[in-house]
């Protein structure tokens, strides 16, 4: 398994597996299962996809030991601050039947940012937590959460992949040693992602898919990814990339399809800002 090391020595897996609306329990439950069956180390659940106990039962199930296992969630923006924070971790952990967490990241940057990152570095200095870090957090925010604060943040997950290739973002954070993680690879399939040409001919030179030539893209950028799928032929087709490199020159002609800009929205947006500051769940 090939991993990268933290910001405070931590390895962590390069590819895992995200459960992101997988709402189903069973579904999840039986594709966590089918990911740690086919080798997959890292699962990122987060508190809002509401399917911690499926991801819980999955790796009870699966008779993996613990030490093996890299665990991410992520708490929501109803939940920031200082007290909500460890409130809202206990409640994760006692979801997912675990007595740590590998990774807890701030799912948003929004609301008390500032009051939850302090709850998670008493958690992480307390060993209930091995790295925390952030996601979805623009340059101008990880810098000022990194400047302000003790801990810097292990990794931040944002949204990558060829259409939004994060070039500035990722030559900064590597600068404040924050590994970077993808969401979305495949920007769930948007843009016709599985139908460009480019990468469909690429696909076809190494006779790899489309999805393969797009996840040993981004690993060979050392960015941490995490694609999802509830179809185990997928969820085995995605783990196998390991047995091919792209040339620097293939590597080159997929940076030439960076559109610099989010499939699906900034968060920037003032009313993106409103919809998910304000989005509250059963958790
Ligand atoms: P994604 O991984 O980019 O794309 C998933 C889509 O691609 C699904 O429709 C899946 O279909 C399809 N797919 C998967 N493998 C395929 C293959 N080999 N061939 C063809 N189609 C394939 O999207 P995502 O789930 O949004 O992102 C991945 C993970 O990132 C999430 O699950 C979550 O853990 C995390 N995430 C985090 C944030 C955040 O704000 N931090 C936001 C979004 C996502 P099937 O399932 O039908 O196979």
């Amino acid at each position: 398994m090939q991993k990268v090391i933290l910001n405070n020595g931590v390895e962590m897996p390069i590819i895992g597996f995200g459960v992101y609306q997988i709402k189903d329990a069973n579904e999840c439950e039986q594709s966590v299962y089918d990911a740690l069956m086919a080798g997959y180390r890292l699962i990122d659940t987060a508190a809002a996809y509401q399917n911690e106990e499926a991801v819980g039962r999955a790796i009870k199930r699966s008779g993996v030991p613990r030490e093996e296992l890299f665990i991410t969630t992520k708490l929501w923006v109803q939940d920031a601050g200082y007290e909500s924070a460890k409130k809202a971790f206990a409640k994760s952990l006692e979801k997912l039947q675990l007595d740590y967490l590998d990774l807890y990241l701030i799912h948003q940057p929004f609301g008390d940012v500032y009051g939850s990152w302090r709850a998670m570095e008493e958690l992480y200095h307390e060993g209930k937590i091995r790295s925390i870090g952030v996601s979805n957090f623009q340059m101008d925010r990880l810098v000022d959460l990194i400047l302000h604060n003790e801990v810097t943040p292990a990794v931040n997950q944002v949204e990558t992949h060829p259409f939004c290739q994060q070039i500035k973002g990722a030559t900064l954070m590597k600068e404040y040693n924050v590994q970077i993680e993808s969401w979305g690879p495949f920007a769930e399939g948007r843009n016709n992602m599985f139908h460009n040409g480019v990468l469909v001919s690429l696909a076809e030179k190494y006779q790899k898919s489309v999805a393969q030539v797009i996840l040993r893209w981004l690993t060979q950028r050392e960015v941490v990814v995490i694609p999802k799928s509830v179809h185990k032929e997928r969820i085995i087709e995605n783990f196998n990339i390991f047995d091919f490199d792209l040339s620097i020159e293939d590597m080159e002609t997929i940076a030439a399809l960076d559109m610099k800009q989010s499939s699906f929205f900034s968060h920037n947006d003032p009313e993106i800002v409103k919809a998910l500051g304000t989005t509250r769940f059963e958790i």
